[in-house]
């Protein structure tokens, strides 16, 4: 299993915030939409919703308006617990921040999840084995505050971060690949990648690990918590519609692991064309203190990382 680095831009945006901030919102509200109709098929979907694409609530979780769920609770814990180490991605301190998260008894959280906190609990040690069977999405799905935070690290340190937060949880090659081209996608549209460039990254993706190919097939409607399944139904979406609204609405109608393929798309769509291209009618229902985290967490990781917090390129 290989990874592909995708090319860096040089320099960073004067846009960068308002691309940071469209990332971390777009993740979270990727999340409440998709929620309401998580493990819905796309009939049932129509039936009830005709297209859905306003936030409700509801769903299996019985969430309230705009409430977000384990995909936006995770990255916000490993946020904070990035901005606690300066900007670095500790593993024990990660896996007790998610630890003490679960102790807080989430809405929602994935069973791979639970087992890896509840082995760092019993073992101390936060990194769980190898496993064949390990490849959830619930490691892709929380990768972009490292995203943020090293976004001007050389691509080691990047990667290293990407796999240090995964594998508290989740130990396996292909979630291992899916998390890493995630936060270098993000990176890309974050140093302003266009839609274009960031499609011949993911294509490169898949030709060198050709299980996620996602062009040649029929829409992927139910895709499963198999992030292979997720990031195949995340990459039609987001290749094939071409704003913010548009990819999600696509993304979430196909139901399934709903509100991770939401998630998932909307960082990256987010990233892409930035905050203000959210919809203000989920932007208004969002969770209000959940969007003012998310927020100030997306620029204040964004300075954690060490070209920023010293003045370098980067504006905003
Ligand atoms: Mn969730
Ligand atoms: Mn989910």
């Amino acid at each position: 299993m290989r990874t592909v680095s995708v090319p860096k831009t040089e320099g960073l945006p004067p846009d960068l915030e308002r691309r940071a901030r469209g990332a971390y919102l777009g993740l979270a509200v990727g999340d409440a939409l998709g929620a309401t109709v998580e493990f819905m098929t796309p009939n049932e979907i129509r039936l009830r919703h005709g297209v859905h694409d306003q936030l409700l609530g509801g769903g299996w979780l019985r969430l309230r308006r705009g409430q977000v769920t384990d995909d936006t609770e995770m990255s916000l814990a490993l946020g904070d617990c990035i901005l606690r180490q300066q900007g670095r991605v500790d593993p024990h301190g990660v896996a007790l921040a998610f630890s003490d998260w679960m102790r807080e008894k989430p809405v929602d959280i994935g069973h791979t999840v639970r087992r890896g906190i509840v082995h760092y609990r019993h073992t101390g040690e936060p990194r769980v084995p190898y496993d064949d069977q390990g490849a959830g999405n619930g490691a892709a799905m929380r990768c972009l505050p490292v995203a943020l935070a090293t976004l001007a690290s050389p691509a080691d340190v990047v990667r290293r971060g990407a796999l240090d937060q995964a594998r508290t949880t989740h130990h396996n090659a292909l979630s291992d690949v899916a998390t890493v081209v995630l936060v270098e996608l993000v990176q890309a549209a974050l140093r302003g990648a266009s839609r274009d460039e960031l499609c011949g990254a993911v294509d490169r993706f898949v030709t060198a690990n050709p299980e996620f190919g996602f062009r040649a097939r029929r829409p992927v409607q139910n895709p499963s918590g198999y992030i292979v399944d997720t990031l195949r139904a995340v990459f039609q979406a987001f290749a094939t519609q071409s704003s913010f609204e548009t990819a999600l609405v696509d993304v979430v109608n196909r139901g399934g692991d709903a509100d991770t393929t939401g998630a998932i798309l909307g960082m990256l769509a987010g990233a892409l064309y930035g905050v203000d291209s959210i919809p203000l009618r989920w932007l208004q229902r969002l969770d209000p203190g959940v969007a003012q985290r998310v927020s100030r967490q997306s620029v204040a990781l964004l300075r954690s990382t060490p070209m920023v917090r010293d003045g370098g390129a980067a504006s905003g």
